[in-house]
């Protein structure tokens, strides 16, 4: 199987009331693949007015009630038939995401892209499992809580992961009865913008499904600024994060749900027999996409008793995760997404090395073309209490490792961080599992494991990791809201 964009037709433009509209504005998104340097297809900024084009429309296709009023049973069946779809044209999707993103095609085909449809699938399935509740206050009355869809749902999405951040929010959001304009990031908006008529063809009502690419600052913002958005669903940086809760303010008090950064805590304890086994799993979570996973393990805290083993089979591990030709499927890891990250990672490695920590870097053969923003992994020890490189997410194949003597001391270190969202602790004695378990400060501890937790468990974080749950079936009730109906009866 070979990657090749140039047999498939590229859709560059909005799609808003179940078709490709070419804003007016003629702005464009220019950009570079950062494997090759070749210039990527130009994708629509949609402005403000797009954005309140495609507002309107998703508003009046909720009033209208074809997808809102909808039986459930029949959003599950199109919820399928769209999975299905994906399915069908996986190869394609997973090769516009590999072609913007630089990111190995292997591992959209394999990994993401399936995930995304699995995602799809478990919330499709799962909609007719949930109840709504009844409260029993006494014999003269009754109290139905029922779940009510919040009306148009704006959703903000990150490049790092385009499809499955996507599938974890639109899933919930259209099965719940919403309508959904969605902006994904300016580096990765093409697989949404494909599936966007593979959710018509599935029979998502016209308007009910949108896509507004265009630049954070301007359509994302004018997204959570809008006042006929009822719910703003964003993943992506800490920072922005921040902005999008004081644009709620700034409007109409709409729901805000946000997952952001992760500093992860990876707790490597003196009590689990097989260390290869954890360096081998650290190596695959935190190198596999360059480190741009925001659950990644990126600060290793290992008892200083086995410090130096450890380090020896992490080093090891790390070797299998050298960037290579991501066109190539047999290569399991590629580059990161642009120069810009490239140059963001590379200024935390100079640091490291101006600041004298030890600096280890993975040095197996590439097939990388030259120039290609490939980042070899990079494992940093000795590093001072206050470095920035402890502290800051770096978001690239770069992972920080801390000693700890006593188990007090590895819980400090790990709470010492601004982020909470996934975090791990390896030890074969459960006394000391749990006690990790229950004072690391993160919305995803892992006992002997990382990166394996599906559907069926919640994913958000602690801190300033975000609010808000994504996957599982809490995730329907961020999409909505609860409503009482308070019944008398005379019985
Ligand atoms: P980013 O915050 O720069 O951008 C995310 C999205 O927000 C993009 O679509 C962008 O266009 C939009 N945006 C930017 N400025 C905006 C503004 N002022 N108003 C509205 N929208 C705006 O993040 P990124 O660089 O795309 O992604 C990397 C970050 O995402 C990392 O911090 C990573 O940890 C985080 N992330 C978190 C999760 C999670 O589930 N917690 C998952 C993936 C990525």
């Amino acid at each position: 199987m070979k990657y090749d964009l140039s047999q498939y037709h590229v859709e560059t433009r909005a799609f808003i009331g179940g078709e490709y509209v070419q804003p007016k504005n003629n702005h464009k998104i220019e950009k570079y693949s950062s494997v090759t340097g070749e210039k990527l297809p130009e994708i629509v900024a949609c402005d403000e007015k797009d954005v309140d084009y495609a507002v309107e429309i998703a508003l009046k296709a909720y009033q209208q009630g074809s997808w809102s009023r909808m039986e459930g049973k029949e959003r599950q069946r199109i919820m399928l038939r769209f999975a299905d779809l994906m399915e069908k044209h996986l190869e394609e999707i997973a090769t516009l995401d590999a072609y913007e993103t630089g990111r190995a095609f292997q591992n959209y085909v394999y990994d993401s892209i399936p995930k995304a449809i699995e995602a799809i699938r478990y919330f499709a399935e799962s909609i007719d499992k949930i109840y709504d509740k009844s409260a029993s206050p006494g014999p003269g009355a009754f109290c139905v809580v029922k779940r009510e869809a919040l009306g148009v749902v704006g959703i903000i999405t990150p490049w790092n992961d385009p499809m499955v951040v996507a599938a974890w929010k639109f899933s919930p959001a259209l099965l719940m009865g919403n309508s959904v304009v969605m902006k994904p990031a300016e580096q990765s908006s093409l697989s949404l913008i494909r599936v966007a008529a593979l959710a018509k063809e599935a029979g998502i009502p016209d308007g009910v499904f949108n896509v507004v690419p265009g630049y954070g600052e301007i359509a994302g913002k004018a997204l959570a600024l809008h006042q006929d958005v009822a719910g703003i669903f964003f993943t992506g940086s800490s920072e922005v994060g921040k902005l999008l809760i004081q644009y709620v303010g700034q409007s109409n008090m709409k729901r805000v749900a946000l997952e952001c950064g992760g500093k992860g805590p990876y707790i490597v304890t003196p009590h689990y027999s097989d260390l290869e086994e954890a360096a081998a799993v650290l190596a695959q979570n935190m190198f596999y996409n360059q480190g741009q996973i925001c659950s990644a393990p990126s600060r290793v805290i290992v008892h200083q008793s086995i410090q130096e083993q450890f380090l020896e089979y992490l080093r090891k591990a790390a070797e299998d995760y050298v960037p290579q030709n991501p066109y190539d499927i047999r290569n399991r890891v590629g580059c990161v997404v642009s120069r810009e990250q490239y140059d963001r990672v590379m200024k935390y490695i100079d640091l490291a090395r101006q600041e004298n920590a030890d600096v280890i870097i993975a040095a197996s053969d590439s097939d990388l073309p030259e120039g290609a923003c490939g980042i070899r992994p990079t494992i940093i020890t000795k590093i001072s209490e206050d470095s920035r490189l402890i502290k800051e997410e770096i978001f690239g194949p770069v992972v920080c490792v801390q000693a700890y003597r006593t188990k007090e001391e590895a819980v400090a270190l790990a709470n010492d961080t601004i982020y909470g969202l996934a975090g791990a602790v390896w030890t074969n004695d459960l006394n000391e599992a749990y006690y990790f378990a229950n004072r690391v400060k993160v919305g995803l501890m892992h006992i002997n494991s990382y990166g394996e937790d599906d559907n069926t468990s919640p994913f958000g974080g602690f801190k300033q990791s975000g609010n808000g749950k994504d996957k599982s079936i809490y995730a329907f009730d961020e999409y909505s809201e609860l409503k009482s109906i308070w019944v008398k009866v005379h019985g």
